[in-house]
């Protein structure tokens, strides 16, 4: 690392601040963006620069959204007293290929993970307590992923909303244990979202 100049040493830092890259997977991606021509990088430089002006997070579902409130949001024509929890936007994408569900969602931006110093605070989950006290929600779809922090936070969910008396339902088995839904095929997820059961 040293015998790199303190300019390539700064982007390996900072590459290797990404999610999921450590500093070998940094020095692969300097070296390929080195070996890119300047047309490829200036590219890429500049969407990154874009998405981070254009892209937020629905003040309403926080689903991404190039604008203050999401297109699914925005649609009138679907259910919004039906609210679909999820943990993540990209399961907003699965969810939505499935094509079967017409409610709005909401997303948590991640799950509780004890281990990983994830709680209650670092999820967008008194804000789903807020709209429950708020709208008119007939009912909660809970849909986060069926691993060990999907179902914490899914038990999670039920405790803090159970008090409200709204109903609640979490998307039905078939969707195997320990699976993120965004790799179950779009039959399934139909299937789990048609056959949700009452959580009592
Ligand atoms: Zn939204």
């Amino acid at each position: 690392m040293s015998a790199y100049s303190e300019l390539v040493q700064k982007l390996v830092k900072e590459l290797s601040r990404l999610p999921g890259i450590g500093p070998r997977s940094a020095e692969r991606i300097m070296f390929y963006l080195l070996k890119s021509n300047g047309q490829q990088v200036k590219q890429l430089s500049d969407l990154l620069v874009q998405v981070k002006e254009k892209v937020f997070f629905c003040e309403k579902c926080y689903n991404l959204s190039e604008g203050k409130v999401c297109h699914i949001c925005r649609d009138e024509t679907r259910d919004h007293c039906l609210i679909c929890v999820v943990e993540e936007p990209k399961d907003v994408i699965s969810l939505e290929k499935s094509g079967g569900y017409k409610g709005v969602y909401h997303v948590l931006l991640g799950a509780l993970s004890p281990l990983s110093g994830v709680g209650p605070k670092e999820l967008k989950i008194k804000e789903l307590e807020e709209k429950i006290k708020r709208q008119n929600v007939t009912e909660v779809i809970i849909a986060t992923n069926f691993n060990t922090d999907g179902e914490t936070t899914a038990l999670y969910i039920e405790k803090v909303l159970k008090p409200y008396g709204v109903k609640l339902s979490r998307i039905a088995r078939g969707i195997p244990t320990g699976s993120n839904l965004e790799y179950v095929d779009r039959d399934t997820l139909a299937y789990a979202i048609a056959g949700r059961q009452e959580i009592i």
